[in-house]
């Protein structure tokens, strides 16, 4: 890695300038109530990008105030479906305008590769809310049979205010999971980013009012967890709550839920995921999809095929190649083209990877690439892989949420469908094979929100994603969304005379 450890030294100047910093509570850009800042850091030297307006309780309170105005007497869960879904194809229209400014903060911010962020994130983010657009006016209850002297009919309505409290790794497609549907559905809401990446959210904020969303409807609190993110998880004018991150932040925000209004809670949480190569397998088709599926993203995403088993029959040849393909990853600069990996995004995230690959070599599972940091400024490491791993290994049960490939072998279906299962997580799952009986096996025992065959990390607006177990609560995306932010009102009206 020596080549590309020198080459970090040269940083590239993004080529976008920080226009927002303030919170944005009922349409305006203002400080936080304090009058405090925190700095959001530069991944790739530690530096800091700018000084952003801290929220905390008085900020979440000012912005539920505004975002509850906007819901009991403002004009977004009055307005026709259609006008509002006007509104939401405009924004995506003005993302698409300004894909590339989005795109350099969102790098800048965060880590990634510039080229995800300008060809795929960005794009997506406006997919998804045309997706939602489309949704807006095509909302409706039903008319139910009843038991025969009574009319009965089912309003769909919006939940009320909604409360977002989002994670780093993917600060923009995570708001628009969110954002989306509840939109769509005539929700307010208040939206925390995360400590880590507050910029990219604000410039979309900017823009959401730009394309005539009103005042109020959507409010965005840049903080911390403890401080921000509670106050959002047990406020009492808060209808649901929304949130990705940790298992451990998870159960944080539905016990303040629980304590306080019993607030609606959806959960997107953590995974180890498995990515099972089975006996028929073109390794070396298998070796480039169980790479993507762990370190796309610098290995940050929640849904990474983090447990990789492998059939006995290939598992040294595809140990080998595992090896020479993490040997060949583009890590460097992100703003740089041709990268395909950037730095982690924070220097706790760095930390902890660090240590977790300290375990793995502790704990006996042979390092077959990579095992330290690349470069000496930032926080980028090594793509790492590790063979030999055993399932009881701190590596192979926790979510280590970076650029580390943990490789198991295996001996049979029964066996792996067990092993794969026998996690706390249950949010996805690859399966590379070309046996169509061993795809649908699979594909029925797993215990997982999301089985990728022959592919992983497909993230179309349209297909629901979730987890089992302690991976969440609740599916976002796709028509499952749109329950997460609507309430079922039943209206029963007397038949004077039935017998028509
Ligand atoms: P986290 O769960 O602490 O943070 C996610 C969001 O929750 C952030 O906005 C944060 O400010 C907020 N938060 C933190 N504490 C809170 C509290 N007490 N009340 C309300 N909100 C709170 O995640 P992290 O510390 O950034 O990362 C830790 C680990 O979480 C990672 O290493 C990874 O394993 C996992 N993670 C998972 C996802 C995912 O997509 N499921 C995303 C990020 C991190």
């Amino acid at each position: 890695y020596s080549n590309l450890a020198a080459s970090l030294e040269d940083t590239i100047t993004p080529p976008v300038k920080v226009q927002h910093t303030q919170l944005l509570i009922n349409g305006k850009f203002v400080d936080s109530a304090s009058g405090k800042t925190f700095p959001t850091l530069d991944p790739r030297t530690g530096e800091v990008i700018a000084q952003v307006s801290e929220g905390d309780v008085e900020d979440v309170n000012r912005a539920v105030v505004a975002a509850r105005k906007a819901f009991d007497e403002g004009p977004w869960p009055r307005m026709t479906a259609y006008e509002r879904s006007k509104i939401l194809f405009r924004f995506a229209d003005l993302i698409e305008k300004h894909n590339d400014e989005i795109a350099a903060l969102e790098t800048w911010d965060n880590g990634k590769p510039y080229e995800q962020s300008a060809k795929i994130e960005v794009p997506m983010l406006a997919r998804v809310f045309r997706y939602y657009a489309g949704w807006a006016d095509k909302i409706h209850g039903m008319t139910v049979p009843g038991d025969g002297s009574h009319h009965v009919q089912t309003l769909h309505e919006p939940i009320g205010v909604a409360g977002q409290i989002i994670p780093w790794n993917f600060p923009l497609l995570m708001l628009s999971w969110k954002l989306g549907p509840a939109l769509a559905c005539g929700n307010t809401v208040v939206l925390k980013t995360a400590e880590q990446t507050p910029l990219s959210a604000l410039l979309v904020g900017r823009l959401l009012h730009e394309a005539g969303l009103p005042e109020g409807v959507v409010n965005i609190v840049s903080g911390f967890g403890p401080t921000a993110g509670a106050a959002i998880a047990s406020h009492m004018d808060i209808d649901k709550v929304a949130f990705t991150g940790s298992t451990d932040v998870g159960k944080i925000i539905l016990e303040l839920a629980s304590k306080s209004n019993l607030k609606a809670v959806t959960l997107e949480l953590g995974g180890k995921s498995p990515f099972i190569v089975c006996e028929d397998a073109d390794v070396d088709q298998a070796v480039e999809l169980a790479h993507f599926a762990l370190f796309f993203n610098q290995g940050q995403c929640c849904c990474a095929g983090s447990r990789t088993f492998v059939h006995e029959r290939v598992y040294d040849e595809f140990v080998e190649k595992a090896k020479a393909r993490a040997m060949n990853r583009v890590v460097g600069d992100p703003f740089k083209s041709g990268i395909e990996q950037g730095p982690q995004v924070d220097s706790e995230q760095f930390k902890k990877i660090l240590k977790y690959i300290r375990h793995g070599v502790d704990s006996g599972a042979t390092l077959q690439a990579g095992g330290d940091r690349l470069g000496s400024k930032g926080y980028y490491i090594q793509p790492t892989v590790f063979s030999d791993v055993k399932d009881d290994m701190l590596i192979a049960k926790d979510e280590i949420f970076g650029p580390v490939q943990t490789i198991l072998k295996f001996k049979d279906l029964d066996e792996v469908i067990a092993r794969a299962n026998n996690s706390r997580y249950g949010l996805a799952a690859g399966v590379f094979t070309q046996n169509l009986d061993t795809a649908n096996r699979l594909m029925r025992a797993l215990r997982v929100g999301s089985v990728w065959i022959n592919c992983f990390d497909v993230f179309d607006a349209t297909i629901p994603f979730g987890g089992y177990k302690m991976s969440g609560i609740g599916r976002e995306k796709g028509i499952y969304s749109l329950n997460n932010y609507l309430q079922v009102k039943a209206v029963v009206t007397a038949i004077k005379n039935p017998a028509w």
